[in-house]
């Protein structure tokens, strides 16, 4: 498998970017309620939305058994059972979704990319970095995005360029570190990557996805937090059994998170699981807070 196979176009809109995208733009939001500019890294940013009715995102139909689900998303959608009890930060990603169109004309159906829920919540004086590898993905995130001046792109490694950008002026940041994990190397880089990254800016509001892969033990989450001493916590979704093959769920690990995306969680978590759910409905949600004390 070569090193740049992963095509997001064919996982758009599935469980897992909800649960990504609905705590991207849960901390975004947070963030946005100081007048104090923040800088948003997404270290690994797609091409910035995806079509759902046209192209890759045919073959699996994966946003079927993820966005789709979500009331109000599609009003022809046969799915979207629960209208109303959708807590906040689902509330919030699916109305986003939903009125989403790369330009005003375009009446297809589509799902924004982490660079596009950004972009939405981004204030004039906040600034974006997005780093993409991929030369087609890169290509039409610059189309979209490369006349947006709090926009840089950038079409370099994320997990090396992190660190240069940190600590930022206005000392306020949220890292959105999102790999396709479909490399050996994703595992290594992340954690080093991340160390560098806390070492220049220990502040940081980091939020980084991770696949439950029937295959691994899921070591990583424990790593990373092993990487922080200050606030922490790990939301996971498991949405199906687990096999050898394939992704059982997914989960996030988020280090300085805002205190109140615990609220937040507790009541997003169990709909996500209820909704986006196959054969397993489980979450799970550990949140640490140091100065509280733990142990010696
Ligand atoms: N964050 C996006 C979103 O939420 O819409 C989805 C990102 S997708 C899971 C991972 C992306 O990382 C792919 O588009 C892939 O081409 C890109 N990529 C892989 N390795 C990379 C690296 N070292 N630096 C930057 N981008 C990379």
């Amino acid at each position: 498998m070569g090193m740049l196979s992963y095509r997001h176009a064919f996982h758009a809109g599935n469980a897992a970017d909800i649960l990504k995208h609905s705590v991207l733009l849960f901390c975004l939001d947070y963030l946005g309620q100081k007048d104090t500019p923040y800088l948003c890294i997404d270290t690994h940013a797609g091409a910035g939305f995806y079509s759902l009715d046209s192209g890759y995102a045919l073959q699996n139909r994966e946003w079927e058994r993820g966005i789709g689900r979500l009331a109000g998303f599609t009003r022809d959608h046969s799915g979207g059972e629960t209208a109303s009890a959708s807590p906040g930060p689902l509330e919030r990603l699916t109305a986003l979704a939903r009125d989403f169109r790369p330009c005003p004309a375009d009446s297809g159906l589509y799902y924004p990319g982490s660079p596009a829920l950004i972009r939405a919540l981004l204030r004039p004086r906040d600034r974006a970095v997005c780093f993409e590898l991929h030369p087609a993905d890169f290509a039409i995130l610059k189309q979209t995005l490369g006349t947006d001046r709090r926009f840089s792109l950038r079409r370099e490694d994320g997990f090396a360029g992190l660190k240069s950008l940190l600590p930022p002026p206005s000392r306020r940041a949220c890292v959105f570190i999102d790999p396709p994990y479909e490399i050996k190397e994703d595992y290594e880089n992340l954690p080093h990557s991340l160390a560098g990254a806390l070492k220049r800016f220990p502040t940081g509001l980091y939020i980084i996805w991770y696949p439950l892969l029937g295959n691994k033990d899921a070591a990583l989450p424990e790593t990373l937090f092993g990487l922080h001493r200050g606030n922490r916590c790990r939301a996971e979704l498991r949405t199906a059994s687990r096999t050898d093959r394939g992704m059982y769920g997914s989960g996030l690990v988020i280090l300085n998170p805002p205190w109140t995306l615990k609220a937040a969680l507790e009541s997003a978590l169990p709909v996500m699981a209820d909704l986006l759910g196959e054969d397993r409905h489980e979450w799970d949600l550990r949140w640490e807070s140091p100065s509280r004390g733990r142990g010696i």
